[in-house]
């Protein structure tokens, strides 16, 4: 019988290879091969046993998932739209649609704590949940993107995190043609955020990082942005004032980890009906220094945001199709399955190769 071989990670920081049968498909579902997952700061957070949601232990994690169709039904190919063969990209949540967000319209907001990579561990079967495998079952109510079949793989996985920048942006920041885009923090999504900015028709996109940021605010210009701001040196507000001439800015993205002063210095970046995108976890962190009065005064928007959403993995793909040679230096390492424990320490900064790690790639390749 044959099976799929995958990565589970059995307690913190301990992953093992194991075989599982791969399910046969009925008529309403699919199997697919795994091509490769994006790795996000998640991924390693789940790595030191921390996330406090889903099944736990033992888990096949990668909730970033694209790969290609391996066998489906026929009721599952008529609804997705695919036959064998189609590379696509799975959204990590799996909606069960009839809960107060999907009836809403907003599936991200799904309580059902079913998905792929975070939620159902390895004993939920058929096991084969997650993208850190060669294979995932592609449950009836999954949604899924089709991909472009011709875009290197390092490239096509930065559809998930292009989508969040995307939605934070573009759908949910505003920003348009000749806005003035701040984005504090230039990690993966970051960067990302400067090519859904620029894709968006923003006249300035301005970027802040700290001096350890020195190698990614070089890579922010030349994805697009047209300021960079390292704030250990310059007044990130004082150095907005002066590049706006005063005018402010229309949206400030905030995705940096951990850090309040970003936020604090977004509300006085903004202009008057501005918005503040808060993108950024700060660790359970508060923050009493708001100036509410400020935010009263100049009617300013604050606004959460946690993932993209349909719409915007679509934007995501168009982007990637247009100039995918644009993003590929965004993609600085890719490791095969076999090679996962050392892919997520990468990630998390315990070793490095000399090259800082901006996107992350795990192929399924076993070896
Ligand atoms: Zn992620
Ligand atoms: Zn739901």
């Amino acid at each position: 019988m044959a099976s799929a071989i995958a990565a589970v990670l059995e307690s913190a920081q301990n992953f093992q290879f194991r075989e599982f049968p791969l399910p046969g498909v009925t008529d309403d579902d699919a199997v697919i091969k795994v091509e490769a997952s994006g790795l996000c700061g998640t991924d390693y957070e789940q790595y030191l046993g921390g996330l406090s949601f889903g099944d736990g232990m033992p888990i096949i994690p990668g909730h970033e998932v694209i790969g290609w169709i391996e066998s489906i039904g026929p009721i599952a190919a008529k609804r997705w739209g695919v036959e064998v063969g189609d590379r696509i990209a799975i959204e990590p949540i799996i909606p069960c649609g009839v809960c107060a967000g999907c009836v809403q319209g907003a599936f991200s907001r799904c309580q059902s704590g079913l998905g792929y990579g975070m939620f159902q561990g390895t004993s939920s079967a058929p096991s084969l949940w997650g993208g850190y495998s060669t294979h995932v079952y592609l449950h009836p109510r999954a949604l899924i993107h089709k991909l472009p079949k011709d875009i290197p793989t390092d490239v096509m996985t930065l559809v998930n995190p292009l989508s969040n920048a995307v939605r934070w942006v573009y759908e949910v920041g505003g920003a348009a043609l000749g806005s003035t885009v701040v984005i504090a923090g230039p990690g993966q999504r970051g960067l990302l955020a400067v090519v859904a900015a620029k894709r968006a028709g923003a006249e300035r996109i301005i970027v802040s990082g700290t001096t350890s940021d020195g190698t990614r605010l070089e890579l922010a210009r030349r994805l697009g942005a047209t300021t960079v701001i390292n704030v250990d040196e310059e007044d990130a507000v004082a150095r907005v004032t002066e590049v706006t001439g005063g005018t402010m800015a229309d949206v400030v993205l905030d995705v940096s980890a951990g850090a309040m002063a970003p936020i604090l210095q977004g509300i006085d970046m903004l202009r008057r009906g501005g918005r503040l995108v808060l993108a950024g976890l700060k660790s359970g962190k508060l923050l009493d220094e708001v100036p509410i009065d400020r935010v009263v005064l100049h009617e300013i928007e604050l606004r959460g945001v946690v993932s993209g959403d349909y719409q915007s993995t679509e934007l995501a793909i168009s982007i990637i199709r247009e100039n995918p040679q644009a993003l590929a230096p965004l993609c600085t390492h890719s490791f095969a399955l076999g090679n996962v424990t050392e892919a997520v320490r990468t990630l998390g900064r315990e070793i490095t190769d000399g090259t800082d790690a901006v996107h992350i790639t795990l192929t399924s390749d076993v070896h």
